[in-house]
């Protein structure tokens, strides 16, 4: 059952630890925790799970939220906002994580480990040498009323351990997953407080999904081995397991092993892996949304494109797949494209002005100004499949003619035509230019157009060294618009320097 009865508030919570930007997966398990509250009607919680102080990194809780808030995934509950069971970072919930261990000491459910970290190295080292496998000896478990007192009046200090069955088995329901099983001999008996007081990642999460009302826990497959230690707690406290869903995990492009936190490079490029870099790279978060939604879950097998609320009305727990599937990049690149096209023009141009001045460190009404932009910008808005396309795309308005290499002749080169050639045509060009009334796309056209006929050429033989003359490239937005957008001086100076260079080049071929 995975839809609760009216009386039951779904609650669901995205608990990332503060070590670093948000990963793909983790994002993917943030949208399926958030889908579901929003399907339910219910609540979306954050909260900061930072017991681990070694791994603590500052920045990221500014980057996780930021992350969150760039996907739209917002809380209704979470450390910025508050809410009724607050605090929402573990390490303000100290308290109760040791009112609850002591709850588990004073019923026998937990004990006291007086073992020195010294005894507990030496241990381990002894269980490797001899072929055994490692984990705590469970010394302390048996230690009788007395030796405890006593080590508690010498101060020793002690961490806290659940005692965990001895032998038997564990079972626990995972809702995509059915039962699980596992060997008790196969288990520890873990930490659940410090010597410091400082609770472990076990108690902290049993604790705060309890206290916080949580009534379905969405997390990563590699969660899953914890998964006994907390089912033995919710056990231990006499409370209801909230419904488990362990997600699968996300394997790299080409299918083999687990995506890792290096960016795997398709096709020669190197592909986001964390939420900031799908920022970034100019990704759309509607586009983002949609693909990750549909990642280990398909609504309709017919269908790919989906708005936000469609996909809260069709999300459905049960539909999630546990197998682990490779990450199609391509079909994220494809996907974003359509939402790119999809954005009315205004929207469009917003975006790559903003895109460009970012790039190019220029005031985005300076770039907004430039003639001849419009006549760019529906070429631009059919072929980019991410935003930062338009910066590459566009690199030819943001170069000095003199920095423009022509490396390579051939871009300058009409169809069919040499080096000499293509300088007659570029010669007979410059002039054009200089006798252009109007400086814009199709007037431009018409005079070219003339041109290449007065010089008894087609018009794609003509165009082609004036595209690589300005462009430094073959390929380029619509001609025309390009050089409106240049200007006649700038359109001059580059095709004063390729003709340059395509004459030098006539000439090494001739000596
Ligand atoms: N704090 C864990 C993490 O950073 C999440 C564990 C959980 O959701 O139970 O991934």
């Amino acid at each position: 059952m995975t839809h609760p009865s009216p009386a039951m508030e779904v609650r669901t919570r995205f608990a990332p630890s503060p070590t670093g930007s948000i990963h793909l997966g983790s994002l993917r398990t943030a949208l399926f925790t958030w889908l579901w509250a929003r399907h339910c009607d219910g609540k979306f919680i954050l909260r900061i799970e930072d017991t681990d102080s070694r791994r603590f990194d500052p920045d990221s809780i500014a980057s996780i939220v930021q992350g969150l808030q760039w996907l739209g995934l917002k809380w209704d509950e979470g450390p910025d906002i508050g809410g009724k069971f607050g605090p929402y970072t573990q390490s303000e919930r100290r308290a109760h994580y040791q009112e609850h261990a002591d709850w588990l000491l004073a019923e026998g459910h937990a004990y006291r480990c007086f073992c020195s970290p010294q005894r507990l190295q030496a241990m381990r080292e002894a269980q490797k040498a001899s072929g055994q496998q490692t984990g705590y000896d469970r010394t302390c478990r048996e230690l009788s009323a007395r030796q405890i007192t006593r080590q508690l009046e010498a101060g020793t200090p002690f961490t806290v351990r659940l005692k965990m069955p001895l032998e038997g088995t564990i079972t626990f329901p995972d809702l995509i997953r059915g039962d699980i099983t596992v060997d008790a001999r196969t288990l520890q008996d873990p930490v659940l407080l410090k010597s410091d007081g400082m609770a472990l990642y076990h108690l902290a999460v049993v604790v705060d999904d309890r206290l916080m009302k949580i009534s379905h826990v969405l997390r990563g497959q590699e969660w899953l081995a914890t998964a006994p230690y907390h089912h033995a707690l919710y056990d231990a406290f006499g409370w209801e397991p909230p419904v488990m869903v362990h997600l699968p995990v996300i394997l790299n492009p080409n299918g083999k092993g687990k995506m890792s936190k290096r960016r795997p490079v398709v096709a020669g490029e190197s592909m986001p892996v964390h939420v900031h870099e799908f920022r970034d790279a100019g990704y759309e978060p509607d586009a983002v949304f949609n693909f990750l939604s549909l990642l280990g879950w398909t609504p309709d097998a017919e269908r790919e494109l989906f708005d936000r609320q469609s996909l809260i009305e069709a999300f459905e727990l049960t539909a999630i797949s546990p197998s682990a599937a490779a990450m199609p990049y391509d079909k994220l690149l494809w996907m974003n494209g359509v939402y790119i096209r999809g954005m009315s023009a205004p929207a469009f141009r917003a975006k790559v002005v903003a895109a460009l001045a970012r790039a190019y460190g220029r005031r985005p009404e300076d770039i907004d100004a430039l003639p001849g932009l419009s006549h760019v910008l529906p070429e631009l808005q059919t072929r980019m499949k991410t935003m930062s396309d338009s910066v590459q795309w566009m690199d030819w308005l943001f170069v000095e003619a003199d920095q423009i290499a022509y490396d390579d002749p051939g871009v300058l080169m009409g169809r069919r035509l040499d080096a000499l050639q293509s300088a007659q045509v570029l010669r007979r060009s410059w002039d054009l230019i200089e006798s252009a009334a109007v400086f814009e796309p199709e007037p431009l056209h018409r005079l070219f157009r003339q041109g290449a006929e007065a010089m008894d050429m087609k018009a794609g033989s003509f165009f082609g060294p004036v595209r690589g003359a300005l462009s430094g490239s073959k390929v380029s937005p619509p001609l025309f618009a390009m050089m409106a957008c240049l200007g006649p001086g700038e359109s001059q100076a580059r095709i004063s320097r390729a003709r340059a260079r395509l004459l030098a080049e006539h000439e090494s071929a001739v000596e």
